[in-house]
């Protein structure tokens, strides 16, 4: 199966000059949704894994689908102000200007296993921060994986001390 069949090209989204590339395809086919986990999974060879942090909002779909099936617990990483409970923030670098994301105090204990779950690793911003944040609860990356690398913006450089794998690289 061609997982890049279930990608979709947006020109001009969400502004001018950018090409998007849309998910909801491969959401939206059960075989092919499955097929795309199978592959996640089978990267982290059996590896055991405590916690599975996805990034707001399209690294929940995966994420939690990945969560499920490692028995780990899900940690949601969100925009300024969405999450209830007491949180740790980190900013990063957008193209213009800057932004942040926060995960909740409690959501990883120190020297748990953590994988970190995108669906996009573009110029790697937000990856550096989700990673900031899980060392600064004490959290260990086992991994990072994405459904697809935009590998022509070098995202990988910001975080390349981890592991990294990628169903689709572009
Ligand atoms: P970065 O911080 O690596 O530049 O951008 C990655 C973040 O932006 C991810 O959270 C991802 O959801 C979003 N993103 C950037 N470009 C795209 C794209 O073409 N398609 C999708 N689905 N998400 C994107």
């Amino acid at each position: 199966m061609n997982l890049k069949n279930y990608i979709r090209d947006i020109q001009g989204f969400p502004k001018e000059g950018i090409l998007f590339k849309d998910i909801t395809p491969l959401l939206n086919d059960p075989i092919a949704r499955e097929y795309c986990l199978e592959i996640l999974l089978s990267s982290l060879n059996g590896l055991k894994i405590d916690k599975v942090v996805g990034a707001e909002s399209r690294g929940f779909f995966f994420g939690m689908l990945l969560a499920d099936r490692l028995n780990a617990g899900f940690v949601p990483v969100r925009k300024p102000n969405k999450l209830p409970f007491k949180t740790i923030s980190r900013s990063y670098n957008l193209e213009y200007g800057t932004d942040s994301l926060e995960m909740h105090v409690d959501a990883i204990k120190k020297g748990e296993k953590v994988l970190i779950h995108d669906d996009v690793l573009a110029t790697g911003g937000t990856a550096r921060a989700l990673a900031d944040l899980v060392h600064e609860l004490g959290g260990e990356i086992v991994q990072f994986n994405f459904l697809m690398e935009l590998s022509f913006l070098n995202g990988r450089e910001k975080i390349k001390e981890h592991s990294i794998f990628t169903v689709i690289t572009y």
